[in-house]
C-alpha cells in the first residue's frame, strides 16, 4: 500500500489540510485525539473570506458553494459611535463568490466534514497522538494507546496546544496582550430577527463606553465586548453577568437565547519554525500561530496554511517543504503584527488614540473618510502581506 499523508486533528484546519491532500490525488489518514461524533460549543471563527472559499473550492468543487449557500453575508455595515452613527454603507449583492459568509465553526466543520468522507479520507477517532519520530525517509506517529502510524509527511492541526510541535521542540514565539473581551452567542428569535447588518459601536454609553460589536451567523448573533484591563469575568463575562448587559444592545427578549458565552484573552504567537529539521513534518493553524480574532485571521489563515502544506507534500522535495515553512511563517508574523494593529485600536493604551477616534467621530458627519477610518479600523490592515504568501492572510 502507498504511505499516506498524515493529518493530526480534525479542525477546520486539519479536515481542509486532510482535503487538499486528496485533491493532490494523496492517500490520507487523519487522526483525531476526540471520539466520532464529538461536539463543539461556541460560534468560534464565523468567517470564511473569499479566498477561503476560493481554496475549498478547489479542494472540492461544490464546497464553496454549500458553505456560503449556509452561510449568511450582509450587505450593510454600520459603525456607531457613543450612540450616534458615523459610518453606514449597503454594498449591492455581489455576483459570483461573495466576499465572505458568516457562519459558526460548527457548521464549517459539519461541511469539510461531510467533504473529507466523500472524498476518501481515512479517519481515525480516539487516536491523541503523544509521538513524534522524523527521519529522512518520513515520519512516525504514536498516540496515548501505543499505537503508530506511518506516512511520508504529517500535517500537525492539532491546535494551539499543539503536542506534535510541543514533541518538535518547537516554541512558539510572541507576546500575551492584558485584559480579555467577552464572546456570546445568541440564537435569534423566529419571525424577529435583527436586522441583517454588521454593527460596531465604540463606546456604548450604556456599557460604560465599553466597545462592542454585533455580527449576525446564520440562526442568531455573535455579541463581541471589549472589556477594560480591569474589569473582571464576574462583571461581564459570566451567563448572569451578559443577561444584565444583553437587553442594552439589542433590547429585551434575548434573556433565555443565549447559546455560549466565553471569556478571551489576546495571545500574538507565532512558531519558530513550521517544519522539522527532515521536513516531514509541517505545522498549520493554531499549531503554528495564535491571532486575537479581529480581522478574522486564524481559520482563513489556517486553512491558506492547510492548502499550501497539501501543495508541498504534493511537490514531495525537502525544498518545497522549506518553501512551505518560510512563506507560512512570514504570513504568520505578518497576520500577527495586523492583529496587533486591530488590537491597539480596540484597546487603545495611548489616550492620544482615543482622542484621536473621538475627532473622527465628530468629524465624521461632514468629513465621510473619518467615518471610514471608523468603520475600518478594528479589523487591521487588509493589504501587505508577503508577496510570496500569494494571498491576503
Ligand atoms: C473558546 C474559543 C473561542 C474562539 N472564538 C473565536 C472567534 O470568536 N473568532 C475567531 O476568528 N476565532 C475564534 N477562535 C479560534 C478558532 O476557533 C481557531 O482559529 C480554529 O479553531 C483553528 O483551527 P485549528 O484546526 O488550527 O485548531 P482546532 O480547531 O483547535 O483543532 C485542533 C484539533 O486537533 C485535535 N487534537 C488536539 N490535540 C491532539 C492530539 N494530540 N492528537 C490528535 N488530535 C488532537 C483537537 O481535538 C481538535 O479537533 C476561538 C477558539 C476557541 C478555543
Amino acid at each position: 500500500m502507498t504511505t499516506p499523508a498524515l493529518v493530526v486533528g480534525a479542525g477546520p484546519v486539519g479536515l481542509a489540510a486532510a482535503l487538499a491532500l486528496r485533491a493532490h490525488g494523496l492517500p490520507v489518514v487523519l487522526l483525531e485525539a476526540d471520539p466520532e461524533g464529538r461536539e463543539r460549543p461556541g460560534s468560534r471563527a464565523l468567517f470564511v473570506h473569499r479566498e477561503t472559499l476560493d481554496l475549498l473550492e478547489g479542494m472540492r468543487p461544490g464546497l464553496a458553494t454549500t458553505i456560503a449557500a449556509y452561510g449568511q453575508t450582509w450587505h450593510t455595515k454600520r459603525t456607531l459611535y457613543r450612540g450616534r452613527e458615523v459610518y453606514a454603507r449597503t454594498f449591492p449583492p455581489p455576483t459570483g463568490t461573495p466576499p465572505f459568509t458568516s457562519l459558526r465553526q460548527v457548521d464549517t466543520e459539519r461541511f469539510l466534514l461531510a467533504a473529507c468522507e466523500d472524498a476518501g479520507v481515512r479517519f481515525v477517532w480516539d487516536a491523541r497522538i503523544t509521538g513524534v519520530h522524523t527521519d529522512p525517509a518520513g515520519t512516525r506517529l504514536t498516540d496515548a494507546d501505543g499505537r503508530t502510524w506511518e506516512g511520508t509527511h504529517a500535517v500537525a492541526a492539532d491546535g494551539a496546544r499543539s503536542a506534535v510541535r510541543r514533541e518538535l521542540g518547537i516554541p512558539l514565539e510572541g507576546t500575551h496582550g492584558e485584559g480579555f473581551h467577552v464572546v456570546v452567542d445568541v440564537a435569534d428569535i423566529p419571525g424577529a430577527e435583527l436586522p441583517l447588518e454588521r454593527v460596531f459601536h465604540y463606546e456604548h454609553p450604556a456599557l460604560g463606553h465599553r466597545s462592542v460589536m454585533r455580527v449576525p451567523f446564520t440562526g442568531g448573533f455573535q455579541l463581541d465586548l471589549q472589556c477594560r484591563d480591569d474589569d473582571t469575568a464576574e462583571e461581564y463575562g459570566t451567563e448572569d453577568a451578559v443577561r444584565r448587559w444583553l437587553p442594552e444592545v439589542v433590547g429585551d427578549g434575548y434573556g433565555d437565547r443565549v447559546l455560549w458565552v466565553s471569556t478571551y484573552r489576546f495571545l500574538r504567537k507565532v512558531a519558530a519554525v513550521f517544519t522539522d529539521p527532515h521536513r516531514r513534518v509541517l505545522l498549520a493553524g493554531e499549531a503554528a500561530h495564535l491571532f486575537p480574532p479581529f480581522g478574522a485571521r486564524g481559520m482563513n489563515s489556517g486553512i491558506a496554511d492547510a492548502a499550501a502544506a497539501a501543495r508541498a507534500i504534493a511537490d514531495g522535495t525537502p525544498e518545497a517543504v522549506a518553501g512551505f515553512a518560510e512563506v507560512r511563517r512570514a504570513a504568520g508574523l505578518f497576520n500577527s503584527a495586523a492583529a496587533g494593529t486591530a488590537l491597539d485600536h480596540l484597546r487603545p493604551r495611548r489616550r492620544i488614540v482615543r482622542v484621536k477616534q473621538r475627532a473622527a467621530a465628530a468629524l465624521a458627519p461632514v468629513v465621510p473618510r473619518c467615518g471610514a477610518w471608523l468603520e475600518h479600523a478594528p479589523y487591521g490592515p487588509r493589504h501587505g502581506a508577503p508577496a510570496a504568501a500569494g494571498r491576503k492572510y
